[in-house]
């Protein structure tokens, strides 16, 4: 059993399908053991997605990330960041397969609709950004 973080983009907040996200999240077999709404700050956007800094969408990511609600989570399950990674398909929405998230919900490659880990180090520590062990119960 492991955990990934994920979360769910201002796209889709926007348009009010957070549970048609969960309901794929947990037919996929992974367990929502966190998860809080939140709206995420400058700040927060520009440290969480400070690997991309150098990229020339970074401005506009973080712009896009802080303009409306997200909904943060830990998901538990075996294999948990590649199980995830799985159902969210690939970052483009055009190249996502049948049956992804991506492919269901999202709008473009930017406003993408989740976010997952994409090692089980890096899901430590963003969950670690968010996330107490008293908030997380399996
Ligand atoms: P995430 O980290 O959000 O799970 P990912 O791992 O599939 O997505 P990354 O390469 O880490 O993709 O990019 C992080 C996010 O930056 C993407 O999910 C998307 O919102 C945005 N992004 C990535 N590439 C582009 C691009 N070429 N143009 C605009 N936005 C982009
Ligand atoms: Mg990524």
């Amino acid at each position: 059993m492991s955990r990934t973080f994920s979360i769910i983009k201002p796209d889709a907040t926007r348009r009010n399908i957070t549970g048609a996200v969960n309901a794929m999240i947990e037919q996929a077999g992974l367990r929502i053991v966190a998860q809080k709404r939140i709206q995420m700050t400058k700040q927060q956007a520009e440290k969480f997605y400070e690997v991309h800094k150098e990229r020339p969408f970074f401005n506009d990511l973080v712009s896009f990330m802080t303009s409306g609600p997200v909904v943060v989570q830990v998901l538990e399950g075996d294999d948990a960041v590649p199980r995830y990674r799985a159902v969210m398909g690939v970052t483009n929405p055009a190249e996502a397969d049948e049956g992804t998230i991506r492919k269901q919900f999202a709008e473009s490659i930017e406003a993408n609709s989740v976010h997952g880990s994409d090692s089980d180090e890096n899901a430590a520590i963003e969950i670690a950004h968010f996330f107490g062990d008293d908030d997380i119960v399996g």
